[in-house]
């Protein structure tokens, strides 16, 4: 299928539509764009983007997403040193790069995808020296770090109870390597787009991390639980619980996590809010929230389940 060209005018009102899908047009105008687009690469703040121990699944949710020109406003707003994904760069040419900017005055915003594994730092080797040591050398140099998704956030998979890496997040590691760094966390399995694009253009615009919970995630997008905007809780309210997967009622006894998972999900779902779990049909595993995951049964029905005071 051929593509329609679209003039400048138009990408850039695509861009700005993105923008205010974001959340960021609070803070950031179309004036503003105006004014990135005129800035030369080396104008612009850099971006490094590290993968720890992860499965790539936030970058691609990231770069796939259809009404977030993603990589276009990366590249409007901020000069990308290096990503895993799209950088044309490999080998030494990458830890080249690298190594210069973390020697260089200019500065950077640290993202790091994946899990830490302190305990088995060779899991993760780039360019013949653990993740653990690049890590520690380039958030040490870093304006601000970015943990992205729930591996970095929050722990999730790499650190589920039985693994052997030692995984840690980037709050952990930056804590027991005595660095100090102001640290925004984004969890989510995988990491929203529009969670990054705004908390990057708030660092971007202002010089300032957007206003952090106790957990360092945003409180734009991390102050209610799934469960306090959920769809079908007049259901719960009037104890309709489905006992099975497509039954109509609260899926509480099938396992949702809703009540303990802060995120937005019910009001900005995944895929450029195409759908999300609850409104699919589907208990919420909590993909982001300090539990993930869980060694739950799902979808087994269980009248006994209830739910604590303190949700
Ligand atoms: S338990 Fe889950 S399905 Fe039921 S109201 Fe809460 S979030 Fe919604
Ligand atoms: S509904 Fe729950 S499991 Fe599904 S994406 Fe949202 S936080 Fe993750």
């Amino acid at each position: 299928m051929t593509q329609t060209p679209i003039n400048r005018r138009e990408a850039l009102k695509k861009i700005y539509r993105a923008i205010v899908a974001a959340g960021a047009a609070t803070f950031l105008s179309y004036r503003d764009l105006l004014a990135a687009v005129s800035q030369t690469p080396d104008q612009r703040p850099n971006v490094i983007w590290l993968h720890g121990t992860s499965c790539t699944g936030c970058s691609c949710s990231f770069l796939d997403i259809d009404y977030v020109p993603v990589v276009d406003i990366l590249t409007k707003f901020t000069n990308m040193a290096f990503h895993p994904d799209i950088s044309l760069a490999t080998g030494s040419q990458v830890t080249n790069i690298l190594e210069r900017l973390e020697a260089s005055s200019q500065g950077y915003i640290f993202v790091l995808e994946g899990g830490i594994p302190v305990s088995m730092p060779h899991a993760c080797v780039m360019g013949e020296r653990p993740i653990t040591e690049w890590v520690e050398l380039l958030a040490s140099g870093a304006t601000a770090c970015i943990a992205a998704g729930t591996c970095a956030a929050l722990g999730g998979i790499p650190k589920m109870h039985g693994t052997l890496t030692g995984s840690m997040t980037l709050d952990e590691f930056l804590t027991h390597k005595g660095i100090e760094k102001p640290l925004v966390s984004l969890p989510g399995c995988p990491m929203k787009p529009e969670h990054f694009v705004y908390t990057l253009l708030h660092q971007v615009k202002t010089g300032r991390l957007p206003e952090l919970d106790e957990s360092k995630r945003p409180l734009h997008f991390f102050s209610y639980t799934n469960h306090d905007r959920c769809i079908l809780y007049a259901d719960f309210q009037e104890k309709r619980f489905a006992r099975r997967i497509g039954e109509p009622g609260c899926l509480l006894k099938l396992g949702c996590q809703g009540p303990v998972t802060k995120t937005d999900c019910m009001i900005n779902g995944h895929n450029s809010n195409t759908n999300t779990c609850i409104r699919a049909g589907h208990p919420c595993i909590g993909c982001a929230s300090e539990q993930f995951p869980r060694q739950i049964l799902l979808h087994a029905y269980d009248e006994k389940r209830v739910i604590k005071k303190d949700f």
